[in-house]
């Protein structure tokens, strides 16, 4: 497996590869590697004939107050995470080797970006969409694998490759949790232990969501039993509990087609996301 730091070197192996007629699947993430992003790996390696994992904590997709200097970082154990699924290539940029001091070109999206995250997180798409639109032209991959954890990222991506035409398949993948049920998360590494315990409250609650919605079609009834048990968490305090649909993200009020329930809910200082298709 190759580490590289620039461009130019992914550029020249995947130009190898696809002179060989090979398959180039991508994997984009910030790092500090679990088995959320491992499955991702997986999925590409199968999908696939060479697996190219990006590691770059993108500054452009945090606000001024959020945890861009204190994101968890460690190289050593991301590449062994990657080792252990015969990943092939990982592509870890410096923040100057991606933006050039003076650079203005953005990729900004309307509609799905401004609600759910996009409300308390109001650049954070903007960056989103103008990273991976980078590494789709740095890698130009037959595949890309997103995680269905950050659904509204996924609805965007997909949103963003047809608008504008992209030549890459996106893939999303089902979210991974621990045994006791909290989707894994880098951020999780944040959660002392008492804040680890109170943040069950996320997936528990998605559970109740994803049940009350086999009968209950009402999006407020769902939504509000939802938020009462998460209330009840005394380290819990809701950013936003939502029924969306699963495509436009525009808020339902009835849950038929396909819709997803979603949330941002702060444990302490550490703002968590989960969500479940119903
Ligand atoms: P991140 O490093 O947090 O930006 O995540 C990189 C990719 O991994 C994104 O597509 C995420 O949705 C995905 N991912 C993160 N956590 C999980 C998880 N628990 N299950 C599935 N995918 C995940």
């Amino acid at each position: 497996m190759n580490v590289v730091k620039t461009v130019d070197e992914v550029r020249n192996q995947v130009a190898q590869w696809k002179q060989q007629g090979l398959r180039v699947g991508l994997v984009p993430t910030m790092g500090y590697l679990h088995e959320g992003h491992q499955s991702l790996m997986k999925c590409a390696k199968k999908e696939n004939d060479k697996v190219v994992v990006s590691i770059f904590v993108n500054p452009m997709q945090f606000g001024p107050s959020e945890d861009l200097a204190d994101y968890p970082r460690d190289l050593e154990h991301d590449m062994e995470k990657c080792e252990e699924v015969g990943v092939d290539l990982i592509f870890h940029p410096e923040p100057s080797e991606m933006y050039e001091d003076d650079f203005c070109s953005f990729v900004d999206m309307s509609g799905l970006t401004e609600g759910l995250c996009g409300k308390t997180r109001p650049v954070h798409f903007r960056g989103v969409c103008t990273v991976v639109n980078k590494l789709f032209h740095i890698v130009t991959p037959d595949n890309a694998y997103f995680g269905q954890k950050d659904g509204q990222q996924l609805a965007v991506i997909r949103r963003m490759v047809r608008d504008l035409n992209m030549n890459v398949n996106v893939v999303g993948c089902p979210i991974i949790r621990e045994e006791d049920g909290l989707a894994k998360s880098s951020r999780n590494t944040y959660l002392s232990k008492e804040e680890r315990k109170a943040a069950l409250v996320l997936s528990k609650a998605i559970q109740l969501g994803s049940e009350l919605s086999k009968t209950e079609k009402n999006a407020k009834k769902v939504v509000a039993q939802m938020k009462e048990l998460i209330q009840k968490e005394p380290l819990a305090k809701i950013d936003y509990v939502e029924a969306v649909d699963a495509f436009s993200m525009e808020p339902v009020e009835t849950l038929d087609g396909e819709c997803m329930l979603a949330m941002a809910v702060y444990i302490g200082n550490t703002r968590l996301i989960d969500n479940v298709l119903v």
